[in-house]
């Protein structure tokens, strides 16, 4: 079958012919129906060497959706022809966490060597993948699956950020969002379905920008060293309730603190490799810093049900497996509006 891999440390990935995967015991084949690229792929593969964990070669994609093909011994929960998206923080299954959905927080993951798909183990990106589990398959419910593969993690990760924050989102209370790509543009949506909070976008791409108000964002600033200021004006002065950061950068995090309320909370999505200093003389009194990882079990199925009934709306440009590499390096230029996905 073919597959999108990244195979050398600092090249393009590549599609290449691999063996079809067969499923062992209690183990699911899908025949992949739609994969979504994340700037957290071009993140890994913009790693060094040293930095580098995540084996190769890599068969990319930690957004899926397919069809149940063949089922391993002993496997059951699911039935052959049903089309599922994959959950993809994959946990012990054991553990507090994983036992109440929370596999992303997982207490053993990494001590035994349990990766998601697209990030250790094979992904999304190929004709077939291999699930380990029936408990990571969660069902869309007649949802096209190109329109439904991203909640999976565009959908799952700011749902799961946001729900956290949701005592904070009151009528009359403002989020910010920083970022306004795959993830941003999903979150504004959430935030519009499920609170009252007034939307600040932010971005440094005037495209990005016209897609946040599309979507819904009350309003749509540039992302500069003016932006904390403008927000502080929005606000009457006393800041942001919420401020969602989907960069995660030094000066993303820096006009966080600048324009966060007393009591408010900065959420560090991205994965900017920034750094924010917490405590007195740095951020105002009360403030809380989080960086969520993902989303649990049954975020995903919330995030779906949102989706089908209409509330939220993944904007999608679509590839072909062959086209992946340049969907990539589209993501990677930053012209990609919404998600892109491929379709095997
Ligand atoms: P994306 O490339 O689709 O979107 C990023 C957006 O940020 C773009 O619109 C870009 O124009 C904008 N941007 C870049 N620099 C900016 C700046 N200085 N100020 C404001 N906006 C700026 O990326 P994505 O796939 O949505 O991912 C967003 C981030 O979230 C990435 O860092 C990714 O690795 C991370 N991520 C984290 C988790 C998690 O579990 N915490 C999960 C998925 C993705
Ligand atoms: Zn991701």
């Amino acid at each position: 079958m073919r597959a999108l891999q990244y195979r050398t440390i600092g090249a393009a990935p590549e599609v290449v012919d691999v063996d079809k995967p067969s499923p062992g015991p209690g183990q699911i084949l899908l025949k992949v129906a739609a994969a979504g690229l994340c700037h957290s792929d071009s993140f890994i593969m913009g790693l060094p060497a040293d930095q580098y964990t995540f084996g190769l070669p890599l068969t990319l994609g930690h957004e899926g959706v397919g069809t149940v093909e063949e089922l391993g011994a002993g496997a059951s929960g699911v039935d052959i022809g049903d089309i599922v998206a994959v959950y993809g923080p994959w946990g012990c299954g054991h553990c507090v966490p994983c036992s109440r959905g929370e596999e992303n927080y997982c207490l053993h993951a990494a001590e035994l060597g349990i990766a998601p798909p697209g990030l250790g183990a094979p992904g999304a990106m190929a004709e077939y993948m291999i699930v380990d589990d029936p408990r990571h398959l969660v069902p869309i419910h007649g949802m096209d699956p190109v329109a439904a593969v991203s909640l999976t993690d565009a959908g799952l990760t700011p749902y799961h950020a946001i729900k956290a924050e949701l005592a904070e989102l009151r009528p009359g209370s403002t989020a910010v969002v920083i970022g306004t790509g795959g993830l941003g543009h999903v979150a504004i949506q959430i935030l519009k379905a499920i609170t009252a909070a007034n939307i600040i976008a932010m971005d440094i791409s005037e495209q990005k920008l016209q897609l946040a108000t599309d979507v819904g964002a009350h309003h749509a600033i540039r992302s500069d060293e003016s932006a904390a200021g403008a927000i502080r004006e929005l606000t009457g002065g006393s800041g942001a309730d919420v401020v969602f950061d989907f960069v995660g950068s030094n000066e993303t995090l820096n006009t966080a603190r600048e324009a966060v309320r007393i009591n408010g909370s900065v959420v560090i999505v991205g994965i900017g490799g920034g750094l924010l200093p917490s405590g007195f003389f740095s951020t105002p009194f009360g403030v809380r810093v989080r960086n969520p990882y993902w989303g649990t079990r049954d975020d995903l199925m919330e995030v779906i049900a949102l989706a089908r009934d209409g509330h939220i709306d993944v904007k999608v440009e679509t590839f072909s497996l062959e086209d992946g590499p340049t969907a990539y390096s589209r993501l990677h230029d930053g012209s990609i509006q919404g998600r892109a996905v491929i379709v095997p």
